[in-house]
Order: structure tokens, then C-alpha cells, then sequence
């Protein structure tokens, strides 16, 4: 399969990585909307947040256990906001799923 993601996650395409485990790989984004600005996937390829399912939500946990550690680690104590884009309306442009950690700026609500 010719996913971006996937071949971030296996070595392939380089990434600037904050953190990796066995299921899991944090990488920041190479066009940051945030002074932090971290793309956190799992390491299997899950299309996006509709196909998660009871086969893959054990990761999805796990993902927002890697998610607090780093904004301890990364002393993001401000506040941080994640976020994961499904479809295309809602400006998915990868299709592997991926949660947005972002932080060190204020951010709007309702988002646009
Ligand atoms: P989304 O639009 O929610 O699908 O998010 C995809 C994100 O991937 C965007 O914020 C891109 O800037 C980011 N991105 C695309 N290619 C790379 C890459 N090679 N390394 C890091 N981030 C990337």
C-alpha cells in the first residue's frame, strides 16, 4: 500500500521523531499550525478515526497515554489541543490515522 504515514512509520521516509515504541510513532509536523505541532499514529495502518474498531482501540488508548507523557516531557503545561481529521470535509489529506498534538499558542472554539 502506498501510504505516507506507513512509510514514516517503517523507516522509509524520514521524520523528526519525539517519540517511538512498538505500536506507536510521534513525529513533528513538517508544516506546523502550532509552535508545537506533533503527529502522533499508530505503527498498523488504521485509515482514519472511522475505522477504529475493537481490534485497534487498544492503540488509540495508548496514543493518548504517549500524548500525556510528552506534554509533561515537553512541559506543555499551558494547554494543548488534539485533534484527528476524518474525511475529507473535515480536511483529512492523509489517509492513516493521526492525531494532532498541538500547543504554544492559543486556539479558537468552535474551530473553523
Ligand atoms: P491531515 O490534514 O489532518 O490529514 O494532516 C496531515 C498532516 O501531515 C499535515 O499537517 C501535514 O503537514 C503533515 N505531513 C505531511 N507529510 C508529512 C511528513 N513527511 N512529515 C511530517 N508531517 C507531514
Amino acid at each position: 500500500m502506498d501510504c505516507l504515514f506507513c512509510k514514516i512509520a517503517n523507516g522509509e521516509i524520514p521524520s523528526n521523531k519525539a517519540y517511538e515504541d512498538e505500536d506507536v510513532i510521534a513525529f513533528y509536523d513538517l508544516n506546523p499550525q502550532a509552535p508545537t505541532h506533533i503527529l502522533l499514529i499508530p505503527k498498523k495502518h488504521i485509515g482514519s478515526a472511522r475505522d477504529i474498531d475493537a481490534s485497534s482501540s487498544k492503540v488509540v488508548a495508548h496514543i493518548f497515554e504517549v500524548i500525556a507523557k510528552l506534554a509533561t516531557e515537553l512541559r506543555l503545561e499551558d494547554g494543548f489541543r488534539v485533534v484527528t481529521n476524518c474525511g475529507e470535509s473535515a480536511g483529512q489529506s492523509v489517509q492513516h490515522l493521526h492525531f494532532h498534538l498541538l500547543s504554544g499558542r492559543a486556539f479558537s472554539w468552535p474551530p473553523g
